[in-house]
C-alpha cells in the first residue's frame, strides 16, 4: 500500500490536534511572514481565505438498512500555482475550520517545494472505526460523487490523510473514472498496481531525513551517532527511524506510540522493533528497552526531537520550557503551538517547520501525478534522487533567508511560500 500526505490506516489512534485549531495556528504564523515581505492588505485577504469551499451531506445506507448522513468538505485554499492538492481525512473532528487550516498549509507546502500545485484538503466527519468495510466504500463513493464536480487531474487531486488509505484512493479513482474515463491522475497515494509511485510510502520519513542531513552538515550536529527521539511510530516515525539508522548511522534512543513509549540510551534495535510492531504488538511491549510514559518522552535528553504523531503536542504550558534537545524537527503537521514556538525561539532551540520537514509526501505525490500523466513509471532510485534534490533545494532557500533576515526557519519558509503564491496571483491578474 502506498500513502500520500498523511496516514493511511483506519487505526483508532489516528492523530488529530489536541490543543489549538489548525486555522488559528496558521493565521498567526501567516501574519508574521506577511509582515516580513510587506504583503499588501488585499493580497493577505486573498491568500488567507479559501478560493472555494464545498460542503456536502453524504447519505449512506448502513449494513442494517438505516440511512445515516455524514457531513463532508472539500476546501480549495489556493490554485494560483497549479491544481489544488491535499488529502482527505475521515475523522469526527474534521470540521470546516480544521479542513480549512490544513488546506492552507498545503498551499504553503507545495509553494515552498516549488511543485506545480496549490493547496486543498477534504474531510468527512465520521468515526471510521464504527463503519464496516462496505459502509466505508459506500461513504467514499458517495462523497466522491458529491465533490467530483470540483475534482480532476488539472483541477484538484486528493490523497490519503488521517484514516484514509490507498484502498480509499482506489475507490475514488474508480468512482471518478466511471464518469470521466480512466483518470489515475485524479488521486495520488494509490496502490502501486493502480498507478501509485514507488517510494511513496516512505517518502515523508525519507524527506525528513534528507532535511535533517542538510541541517546536520550546516550546523555541526553530525547525524552519525547522534541521539534521536521520535514521538509516533506510524508511517512517518517508523520509516524515519529505519532510514536514519540504516542510511545515516543515527541512534534512535526513544520512540512512542499511542500505547506509550520506550527508551534505550544505547540506541533501539529498530529492525527488531519494526518486526515487533508489524506483528501487531504495541511499542511499549518491546523487550529491548525500558517503558516510559507519554510525558517522560519529552524529558529524554537528545540531539534531535521529532514529533511525528499529533498536532499541538509541544505547548508553552506543558513541555516547551523543559525539552532537552538541540533541534526540533516537525514530522507531524502543527506539533508546535505558536506560543511554544516563541518559547523555543527564546531558548535558542531551532524548529525545522512541518511544511518543510514533512513535505516529502506531497513531493512524491507530485511525481506520482507526473508519472500518471506521462503514462511512464519511474524507478524507486529516480524517485529518491528527485526527492532529495527538491527538498534539499527548498531547505537551502529557507536556511539562507532565515540567516539573512535573522528570523526563524518557520517564518522564512512562510515568507518564501507566500511570495511565490502572491507572485502567481499577481501574474494571473490579481
Ligand atoms: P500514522 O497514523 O501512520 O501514525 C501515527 C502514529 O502516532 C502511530 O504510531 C500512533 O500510535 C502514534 N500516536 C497516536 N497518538 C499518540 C500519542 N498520544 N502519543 C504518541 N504517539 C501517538 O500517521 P502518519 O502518517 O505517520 O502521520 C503522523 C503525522 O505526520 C500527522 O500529523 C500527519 O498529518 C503528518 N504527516 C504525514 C504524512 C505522511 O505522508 N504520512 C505527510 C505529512 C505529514
Amino acid at each position: 500500500m502506498t500513502r500520500s500526505d498523511a496516514p493511511t490506516s483506519q487505526r483508532p489512534d489516528a492523530p488529530t490536534r489536541t490543543t489549538m485549531a489548525a486555522r488559528a495556528i496558521v493565521e498567526s504564523q501567516f501574519e508574521r511572514a506577511a509582515d516580513l515581505i510587506h504583503l499588501e492588505p488585499y493580497m493577505r485577504r486573498i491568500l488567507m481565505r479559501p478560493f472555494r469551499e464545498v460542503q456536502v451531506e453524504v447519505p449512506v445506507r448502513m449494513d442494517d438498512g438505516r440511512i445515516e448522513v455524514f457531513t463532508g468538505y472539500r476546501i480549495q485554499h489556493n490554485g494560483a500555482r497549479g491544481p489544488c492538492k491535499g488529502g482527505i481525512r475521515y475523522h469526527p473532528e474534521a470540521d470546516r475550520d480544521e479542513v480549512l487550516g490544513l488546506a492552507s498549509i498545503m498551499t504553503w507546502k507545495t509553494a515552498l517545494m516549488d511543485i506545480p500545485f496549490g493547496g486543498a484538503k477534504g474531510g468527512v466527519m465520521v468515526d471510521p472505526r464504527k463503519l464496516s468495510k462496505l459502509e466505508l466504500e459506500k461513504l467514499t463513493r458517495r462523497f466522491t460523487q458529491r465533490i467530483a464536480i470540483v475534482l480532476g487531474p488539472y483541477r484538484d487531486i486528493p490523497a490519503p490523510d488521517v484514516n484514509t488509505n490507498a484502498q480509499v484512493m482506489a475507490w475514488i479513482l474508480d468512482e471518478y473514472s466511471s464518469r470521466q474515463g480512466y483518470s489515475p491522475a485524479v488521486v495520488t497515494g494509490k496502490p502501486v498496481s493502480l498507478g501509485g509511485s514507488l517510494g511513496r510510502e516512505e517518502a515523508t520519513g525519507r524527506g525528513v531525513m534528507y532535511v535533517m542531513a542538510e541541517y546536520a552538515r550546516d550546523f555541526g550536529i553530525p547525524l552519525k551517532g547522534s541521539r534521536v527521539v521520535i514521538q509516533g511510530f506510524g508511517n512517518v516515525g517508523s520509516h524515519l527511524a529505519r532510514l536514519l539508522v540504516a542510511e545515516e548511522g543515527a541512534k534512535i534512543i526513544a520512540v512512542s506510540a499511542l500505547e506509550g513509549g520506550i527508551v534505550n540510551e544505547k540506541g533501539l534495535d529498530i529492525p527488531g522493533l519494526l518486526e515487533h510492531t508489524a506483528a501487531g504488538r504495541p511499542v511499549p511491549e518491546w523487550p529491548g528497552a525500558r517503558r516510559i510514559t507519554h510525558e517522560e518522552l519529552w524529558t529524554v535528553p537528545c540531539d534531535w526531537l521529532v514529533p511525528a504523531a499529533l498536532g499541538g503536542v509541544i505547548t508553552r504550558e506543558t513541555n516547551a520550557r523543559t525539552l532537552d534537545c538541540k533541534v526540533v524537527v516537525e514530522g507531524a503537521n502543527e506539533p508546535t503551538t505558536p506560543t511554544a514556538d516563541l518559547v523555543l525561539a527564546e531558548r535558542g532551540i531551532p524548529v525545522i517547520p512541518d511544511f518543510l520537514a514533512n513535505a516529502g509526501g506531497v513531493t512524491v505525490s507530485y511525481y506520482e501525478w507526473a508519472q500518471n500523466l506521462q503514462q511512464y513509471r519511474w524507478t524507486h532510485e529516480q524517485v529518491n534522487r528527485e526527492l532529495k534534490a527538491t527538498i534539499t533545494k527548498a531547505y537551502q532557500g529557507v536556511r539562507d533567508l532565515a540567516t539573512q533576515k535573522g528570523v526563524t526557519l518557520r517564518t522564512a519558509a512562510y515568507a518564501i511560500a507566500l511570495q511565490r503564491v502572491a507572485e502567481a496571483e499577481r501574474l494571473r491578474g490579481n
